[in-house]
């Protein structure tokens, strides 16, 4: 059902939601809010304490002020609670308040809290007249991952439509889950999932309705797999051997491969040459060299006559590889010619380089999912390598295979995934793992220091750019999104170019521009030509800028540890000493003891296990893990015992002992066909 049907949403709006990847009302459904936003009982200023986000009932006593400082609009007040306490306010562009907020009336501000030399500041709250915020206490209202011009309530209305519209009698006889299973495991229906997920009842449905969710992603991935590994197995492919150019150029490289590179190196030219069609996993944690490893074996491919392409999540990444294997080859007079295609080419570009790899002109290409698009063919592929971890669904590996020869297939991660699971996810695959990150490498060292040492740290950073290095900063999280997210790292770069020196140049790079601009800000960066790069978390896959040495991480309590030591790894990348700075403003205990895993650890395993330990499992979405999760729902760490259970499951259905519908069946070819699995 088209998107156009429902009300208020029209072909426009339309657009913004493919923009989504969302096309129609189905993958409405399955479009997932990102976090939930809750409503505790208003309190008063006294009760914020170090929080770092508060809720407070009270009134403005004197007109809001509003001036201009270059091209903000900065309106403020000072806001009084019950108890006769006050707090100052501040927003910015937003001079529409003026007017609206009328003195002496109750409102309920819910606002991020800030501190400048210990004085508290509530900044950008959204405002409520007491009735309105009643209404909404103790619920959780979902938080959606949202693009320019939609916003939380047109989605929220739009789901809403959906959920109470025919395409719901559908949903649950579209179950892939066998009836037996659902029960035996006390899932609750997909109805109820779909409707909880979106608008939870309570923090409990919202629980039941994820392991729901959770369950049907994993099991849907361990089916898949399972069928896939079955027709896989015996498929002969193009046999490549060991090449001796690309032996020459890895000795000429500035410095030498590790054991485990060389170990994994050897792996994948083992199954090249093997005769079979190759389908390995690369394990290796953040930074242990895996684009070299995967550069070889494209190299090999090339030398022996066959393309290979290399695709990577996004085009930041991509376009980076591309740049680094095209310098490389340069630099060590590689004749193998390689090209880039991302979505953000023209059509002219793009014609250009089908043209080059249907004649065979190419010897490899980099590029996003745009290099499997049906327009797309290859004159003679012999691998597909994945980088950071998407794993291609039976049907994508026909439709590979349809474009040539069965290709070998390596995927490379730094996904700790635990070790009871590794089987059941990988199961499929053989796994080679990097398991030591080369040793020029010093230590990356990591605080934990909270806003008052702020000062002292743009100071630092000040030095280390002074060095010749490169920064990044994490902006803070915004609470909720409405595009707060850019305006916080266009506001926080404001603020920078106040107190760090003037000689230094500010990057910016935020989730809301464009491919094109990120690419070129990405691209300025690589080059040495910003210094200090203000970013959200779109830094955090894959990026590598080894003269880059500090990474400051700002809120850094509310991400999972996980990302956080992905995040950290996108320094530490040379021989230079690096720096983690995290600043969190929630001095308790715990949210301490949590972020000193990082100043003690730096094996992505072990902290992620961690984690989840400190979480507790029951923990729902309470810290970010953007990124390393790329299940919707499922946590690899949290729903192990799902895993375990849906392997049972699969096994059984594929023995034959659970018969599936015939509805099942076609459900499951649909879903297996269209997903792209992320790791
Ligand atoms: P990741 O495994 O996170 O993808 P990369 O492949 O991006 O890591 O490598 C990180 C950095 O380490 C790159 O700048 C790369 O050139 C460098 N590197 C790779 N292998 C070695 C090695 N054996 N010794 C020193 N540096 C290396
Ligand atoms: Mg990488």
């Amino acid at each position: 059902m088209r998107l156009t049907a429902l009300k208020g949403i029209g072909e426009k709006t339309e657009e913004l939601f493919i923009k989504l990847g969302v096309h129609n009302q189905e993958e409405l459904l399955e479009f997932f809010p990102r976090d939930y936003e809750l409503f505790f009982a208003p309190g008063s200023i006294g009760e914020i304490g170090y929080k770092t986000f508060g809720t407070i009932k009270g009134c403005f006593m004197e007109p809001v002020l509003q001036r201009r400082v270059k091209k903000l609009v900065i309106t403020s007040g000072i806001f009084k609670d019950e108890i006769g306490a006050s707090i100052k306010v501040v927003w910015f562009n937003a001079p529409y308040l003026k007017d609206l907020i009328k003195t002496g009336q109750p409102y309920v501000l819910k606002g991020r809290i800030s501190r400048k030399y210990n004085v508290m500041q509530m900044d950008q709250p959204r405002i409520f007249s007491p009735e309105d915020y009643a209404e909404k206490m103790g619920t959780m209202q979902p938080i959606y991952p949202l693009t320019k011009g939609l916003t939380d309530t047109l989605i929220k209305k739009a789901i809403s439509q959906v959920l109470d519209s025919g395409l719901m009698n559908d949903i649950n006889e579209n179950d892939i889950v066998p009836e037996c299973v659902a029960d035996e495991m006390g899932l609750c229906s997909r109805e109820f999932a779909f409707r909880n997920i979106h608008f939870p009842g309570s923090r409990e449905d919202l629980i039941k309705a994820s392991a729901r969710m959770a369950f049907e992603e994993i099991f849907l991935f361990i089916m898949t797999m399972k069928m896939n590994s079955e027709s896989l197995r015996q498929e002969s492919s193009v046999i490549v051997r060991p090449n001796e150019q690309t032996d020459a150029f890895l000795k000429g490289l500035p410095f030498k491969l590790t054991d485990s590179q060389e170990k994994v190196i050897n792996d994948i030219r083992t199954d090249l040459g093997s005769g079979f069609v190759m389908n390995r996993l690369i394990q290796g944690d953040v930074g242990s060299g895996k684009t070299m490893v995967a550069l070889a074996a494209l190299m090999d491919c090339a030398f022996a006559g066959y393309q290979g392409a290399f695709m990577a999540p996004t085009e930041v990444l991509a376009r980076q590889h591309y740049e680094n294997i095209t310098g490389l080859f340069k630099e060590h007079g590689i004749n193998l010619n390689a090209a880039l295609l991302i979505g953000s080419q023209t059509a002219l570009e793009k014609r250009v380089i089908y043209d080059a790899l249907e004649d065979g002109r190419i010897n490899i290409i980099i590029g996003t999912h745009a290099l499997f698009q049906e327009k797309v063919k290859y004159k003679n592929l012999g691998i597909v390598i994945t980088d950071e971890q998407h794993r291609f669904g039976l049907k994508q590996r026909q439709a590979l295979a349809e474009k040539g020869a069965m290709p070998h297939m390596m995927v490379m991660s730094a996904t700790p995934v635990p070790r009871t699971l590794g089987l059941i996810i990988y199961g499929d695959m053989d796994v080679s793992t990097i398991d030591h990150v080369p040793v020029n490498r010093k230590p990356i060292k990591t605080a934990v220091v909270d806003d008052s040492y702020k000062p002292n740290a743009y100071r630092f950073i000040e030095k280390e750019v002074a060095k010749g290095h490169q920064v990044y900063i994490i902006c803070p999280m915004v609470e909720y999104s409405e595009g707060l997210e850019a305006a916080n790292v266009v506001d926080y770069t404001d603020m920078l170019k106040d107190v760090l020196d003037e000689s230094i140049v500010i990057g910016m790079l935020h989730g809301q521009m464009n491919t094109a601009q990120k690419n070129e800000i990405m691209e300025k960066f690589a080059a040495g030509k910003i210094d200090v790069l203000v970013s959200t978390t779109v830094v955090e896959v894959g990026v590598d800028v080894p003269n880059a040495t500090v990474m400051m991480i700002e809120d850094a309590n509310r991400f999972g540890l996980a990302s956080l030591h992905q995040l950290r790894g996108r320094v530490g990348r040379g021989a230079d000493q690096s720096y983690c700075i995290l600043v969190s403003n929630n001095s308790s205990k715990e949210a301490m003891e949590r972020l000193d895993i990082l100043k003690t650890s730096t094996d992505g395993f072990e902290i992620a296990a961690k984690d989840l330990e400190m979480r507790g499992p029951g923990e729902f979405m309470g810290v970010r893990q953007s990124g390393t999760i790329a299940f919707k729902c499922f946590d690899m760490f949290r729903d192990a015992d799902l895993a375990v259970k849906a392997s049972e499951a699969a096994g059984r259905i594929l023995s034959g002992e659970i018969a599936l519908t015939s509805r099942q069946k076609e459900a499951l070819d649909i879903k297996a066909g269209s997903k792209f699995f992320i790791l």
